[in-house]
């Protein structure tokens, strides 16, 4: 069985120090229920030891993990590793928030497994950082990237763009600013304004607005072109890597249909054909674990239509795009297919449709558009 099939474990770590305005990420501005959460996510770990022995990923996501102490980080990744096989060179991420790492705890999370830390480092613009209501500022960022740097741990950066605040040479200047480092791994996302967020509010407010789309285009097109050029694999829509070695194993689970756990309020979970998450509440979660019941708040199987659609959908969404075959045979579904062809949109090799830049820019509809 190849690296890739083994299933990925995914622990939702649900507190941050304050709320960034524009997420919509469940978490709680508290630590208050850390003690509690930790006990109950132990629990529920065990519920899937058998049906889930090994794995050959972890991230550790959220909220903000590093917002955990050494002692509870060390205390739950003891637990994992103890009830739980993983695959010799397992991709073992955590997500980290610059105002929240430091060597001691770094460290410590290493001699534990962790061996690649994804850095919210947002932009190396002050206003920005101050726009997106993130608690740190360009020099924390700098200095958790050393830190990150000097453990020899491997890096993936977050970068957001889009903002009324950037202008492109400013995005630039971000993006050169993180090149400098050579991460193996970097995520740009687009600024969106998620439904009931405070940047959603406030846009409703008319205090901010979003940016327009030829320039938001702009953003995108050039970020593409310019980490291209640096010797980066645009390999998803919002995601690059430095060699094919360094893409994101766990993430490519989920746009593949591979089996994953999720634990913790929020968590999502797979495992064909059927998907299942847990209660978006801390409070809730615990005192249903506490109840010894399943923290599950819902769960849907999905009929192998459904399940062919997803495929479509998420693997347009990568570089490495979906079998031909994907596409149907119909004379109709062959016509879509050269319209599209035609239009820039998708690009055929040898037995499989990936998407070009330009189809990039509306993958969420090129599967309407292929499958009339
Ligand atoms: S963006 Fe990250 S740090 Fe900010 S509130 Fe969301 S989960 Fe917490």
């Amino acid at each position: 069985m190849s690296k890739e099939q083994y299933p990925g474990l995914y622990i939702h770590v649900p507190f941050c120090r304050s709320k960034c305005f524009y997420c919509d990420f469940y978490s709680v501005a508290s630590s208050a229920s850390v003690p509690e959460w930790l006990d109950c996510v132990r629990k529920e770990a065990l519920l899937y030891k058998e049906s889930f022995p090994r794995f050959d990923s972890l991230y550790l996501g959220g909220g903000t993990p590093s917002s955990l102490s050494t002692r509870d980080l060390a205390d739950l990744l003891e637990h994992i590793r103890t009830h739980f096989r993983f695959s010799p060179g397992a991709e073992m991420t955590m997500e980290a928030n610059p105002d929240s790492i430091c060597e001691d705890k770094l460290k410590a999370v290493g001699e534990l497994g962790i061996n690649r830390i994804s850095l919210g480092v947002q932009s190396l613009d002050d206003r920005d950082l101050e726009y997106l209501g993130r608690n740190h500022r360009r020099s924390a960022a700098l200095a958790a990237i050393e830190t990150v740097r000097s453990l020899g741990l491997a890096l993936s950066a977050d970068l957001i763009y889009g903002l009324e605040t950037q202008s492109l040479p400013g995005w630039k200047k971000t993006v050169d600013g993180i090149l400098a480092y050579r991460p193996e791994h970097i995520s740009c996302y687009q600024l969106s304004f998620e439904e009931a967020t405070p940047l959603w509010k406030m846009k409703a407010q008319g205090r901010v607005r979003p940016i327009d789309e030829k320039l938001e285009r702009a953003f995108f097109i050039w970020t593409s072109r310019h980490l291209e050029s640096r010797g980066y694999l645009h390999y998803e829509i919002s995601n690059f890597a430095r060699s094919p070695e360094t893409v994101c194993r766990h993430n490519l689970k989920y746009w593949k249909h591979v089996p994953y756990l999720g634990l913790g309020p929020s968590a999502h979970s797979f495992g064909t054909p059927r998907r299942w998450w847990n209660v978006r509440s801390v409070t809730k979660y615990c005192r249903l674990i506490l109840e010894g019941k399943a923290p599950v708040e819902g769960s849907e199987v999905l009929s192998e239509e459904q399940l062919g659609l997803e495929s479509l959908s998420l693997g347009l969404r990568t570089s490495e795009g979906v079998d031909l075959a994907a596409a149907g045979t119909s004379t109709e579904s062959r016509s879509a297919l050269e319209n599209l062809k035609k239009s820039g949109l998708i690009r055929v090799e040898g037995d499989k449709i990936r998407p070009t830049l330009k189809g990039f820019l509306v993958a969420d509809s090129l599967p309407l558009m292929l499958q009339p």
